[in-house]
Order: structure tokens, then C-alpha cells, then sequence
């Protein structure tokens, strides 16, 4: 039996997603040119609403696990040899391939970079899809122009991995930082990571009008929905804003007035099915901007057998910062 190892398997089980970790072999995997021996894999709110079964699957039998970072152990392809150290976020894993919640896994070379200088694996699952993605969003502000000297920068679901990592970014680049919280037991953390002070979600709210009092020159939203309806009110002539998340919800209740009276920009952030060159791009950004030291209290190490605790937490907001996933223990 020493060829089987461990993964966590989503399954039908009397019409509910149900995850479970199971015993697999190589030849249950499926059939892509790169074998990878998997170390870690990480939590984003998206592996939560997967181990939680909430549809995320679009096919099953599914191995959760949006990222994951490991050393290859076999490989078809010329970009790849035996012993090079990958990591692989998004893509569709744990969606529509199977991912990292798996202590082997075959994948395509075309979903994998080679592991970013001046990262340890642990480090770069620390960082995750989560992390990378803050960096598409910062990537993202300074592309529209907004440098440190153009006011406050806010990010909303600030606690949460996507909000810890910007709000370190942010500040490293110099930016004042805005954090929103709804959590105050996070307030010292999140000055911590560099915010220069911390609002509540009622404070972010502000009057809650469609077009409000000019406060932000950027900011990078979680959360969806009436917080970010607010933020784009809130933005300064010529603001923009990277929405990148629902934790609060998908709807956006807005009107085109920001927009169109004070140029404000809406920019999409998708980290999934971004190119490999933009992924190079995050990840040598990342290793330039990022302060690693934010790593020690950002970061807990868990076990693939806690994921479904986890990911109720992290579904309820409660996981604060990294949570990566040691496949191995
Ligand atoms: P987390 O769960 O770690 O963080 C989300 C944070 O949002 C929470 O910590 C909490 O922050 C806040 N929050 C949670 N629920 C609510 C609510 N009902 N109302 C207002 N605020 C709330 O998730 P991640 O950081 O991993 O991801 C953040 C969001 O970004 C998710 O929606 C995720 O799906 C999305 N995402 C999108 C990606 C993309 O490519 N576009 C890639 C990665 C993530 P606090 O307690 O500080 O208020």
C-alpha cells in the first residue's frame, strides 16, 4: 500500500458535496504531463466554499485545493524536469481540475511557474493565491496612476488574506493606508501589516449615498456589494478602485454618477485565468515589495484533516490572515 497517498476528495453523497480525505494512486490522477509531489496548499475563500460544498466543483469526484507548491517528480514537457520546485495558483483547481489538497497531483506545465526566487515553498503558499492576487490589485492602482502622493488608499476585508497581504504592500510602497475591518480584535494586526489607521464597515458605509464626500485616491475591495457601492461614491476625482471580491455579496448597488462626474475607474481583478507573463510579473513584484517578516504573524501551518473546520471559518470571516495547508502532516 505504499504506493497510495492522501487527498482530499469531493464526492456526491446523497446529492450534497461532501469532502473527505481519501486514499488515491498515481493512476487515479488525471491525465496531465507534469507529476508534482505536493508539500503545501493553502486556504482562500473560494477552497472553503469547495470543502464546504457549496458547488464550487463543477465536476466530481474533485480534489479541492486552489494553489499548491511541491517538487516535480515526473514530467513530459521540456519546461520541466524531475526535482524543479513549482507553484500553481488558480487555473481552475478545485474547480473544474483537480488541486492541491492532495499529497501527489498531475497538471498541466501550462498551469505551473517555477518556484519565485526568495521564496521557500511555504513561504509562497503563505502568499497564495490570496497574496498573488493582492499584488494583481496593486499592480492594478499603479497602472491608473495612483502613486503614494495622491491621498489615502483603502482596503476593505482588510483581516482577511487578500486585505493582510495589500495593506503590507501598500504601506512597503508607501502608501497610507486605510484598513476596514468589521473585526475590531484585528486592529493592532492590521497596523502591524502597515495600515496607518483602522475603520469599522459602518464607518466605510459613510452616509451610504450613491455619490458621497471625496476620501480615497484608491482603494482595493473584498467585500462587494453596498461596501463597495460605497467606496466608488467615496472615491476622489480621478480615483480607481480594484473590486476583487464578494465576501459581502455579488450585487452592486451603485449609480453611474462617480463615474461619470469625478472619472472614477472600476477595475476588474481576476487572478484565475491570468497569463503566465502577468503571473511573472505578481510574483517578481512580490518578491521585491513584500516584507517577509509580516509572515510571522500572518501565517498558521494546519492539516488537511482540519480543513472543514477551516472552512466554515474562513466562510464566517474568521480566519485572519494566511492559513497554509500542510499537505504532509
Ligand atoms: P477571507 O475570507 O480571508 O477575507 C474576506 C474578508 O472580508 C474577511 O476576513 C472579512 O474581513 C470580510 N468580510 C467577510 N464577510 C463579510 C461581510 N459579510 N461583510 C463585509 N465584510 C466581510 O478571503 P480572501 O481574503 O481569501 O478573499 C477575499 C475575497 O476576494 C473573497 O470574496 C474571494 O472570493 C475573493 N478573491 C478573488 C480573487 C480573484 O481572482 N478575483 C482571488 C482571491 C480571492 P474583516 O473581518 O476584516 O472585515
Amino acid at each position: 500500500m505504499s504506493d497510495t497517498f492522501k487527498a482530499m476528495v469531493i464526492e456526491d453523497k446523497d446529492g450534497k458535496q461532501k469532502a473527505s480525505i481519501k486514499d488515491l494512486t498515481v493512476a487515479d490522477l488525471p491525465d496531465n504531463d507534469v507529476l508534482v509531489e505536493v508539500s503545501y496548499s493553502t486556504l482562500n475563500y473560494k477552497d472553503g466554499l469547495a470543502v464546504s460544498g457549496k458547488g464550487i466543483a463543477r465536476r466530481l469526484p474533485m480534489v479541492g485545493g486552489v494553489d499548491l507548491a511541491g517538487t516535480v517528480l515526473e514530467s513530459a514537457s521540456d519546461e520541466f524536469k524531475p526535482g524543479d520546485k513549482v507553484v500553481v495558483n488558480g487555473f481552475g483547481l478545485s474547480e473544474l481540475h483537480w488541486g492541491g489538497y492532495s499529497q501527489k497531483q498531475k497538471l498541466k506545465s501550462d498551469w505551473l511557474i517555477k518556484l519565485p526566487d526568495g521564496f521557500s515553498m511555504q513561504e509562497a503558499m503563505a502568499i497564495g493565491t490570496a497574496g498573488y492576487t493582492s499584488m494583481l490589485c496593486v499592480l492594478a492602482l499603479e497602472k491608473a496612476g495612483i502613486t503614494p502622493d495622491k491621498g489615502e488608499v483603502l482596503v476593505t476585508g482588510a483581516a482577511g488574506g487578500v486585505g493582510s497581504v495589500a495593506i503590507a504592500l501598500l504601506a512597503k510602497l508607501g502608501y497610507t493606508v486605510v484598513a476596514s475591518s468589521g473585526r475590531e480584535e484585528t486592529h493592532a494586526y492590521l497596523k502591524k501589516l502597515g495600515a496607518s489607521s483602522v475603520i469599522s464597515r459602518e464607518e466605510t458605509m459613510g452616509k451610504g449615498r450613491p455619490f458621497d464626500k471625496e476620501r480615497w485616491a484608491g482603494a482595493i475591495d473584498c467585500v462587494g456589494s453596498s461596501i463597495l457601492a460605497s467606496v466608488i461614491a467615496q472615491m476622489n476625482y480621478g480615483g480607481a478602485v480594484a473590486a476583487v471580491g464578494l465576501a459581502a455579496g455579488t450585487d452592486l448597488p451603485t449609480s453611474v454618477l462617480p463615474f461619470i462626474l469625478r472619472g472614477v475607474s472600476l477595475i476588474g481583478i481576476d487572478s484565475v485565468m491570468a497569463s503566465k507573463e502577468i503571473r511573472k510579473e505578481a510574483w517578481a513584484r512580490l518578491a521585491q515589495d513584500l516584507d517577509k517578516s509580516i509572515f510571522d504573524d500572518m501565517i498558521t501551518v494546519e492539516p488537511m484533516s482540519n480543513l472543514p473546520a477551516l472552512a466554515e471559518q474562513i466562510l464566517k470571516g474568521q480566519i485572519k490572515g494566511r492559513v497554509v495547508i500542510d499537505v504532509n502532516a
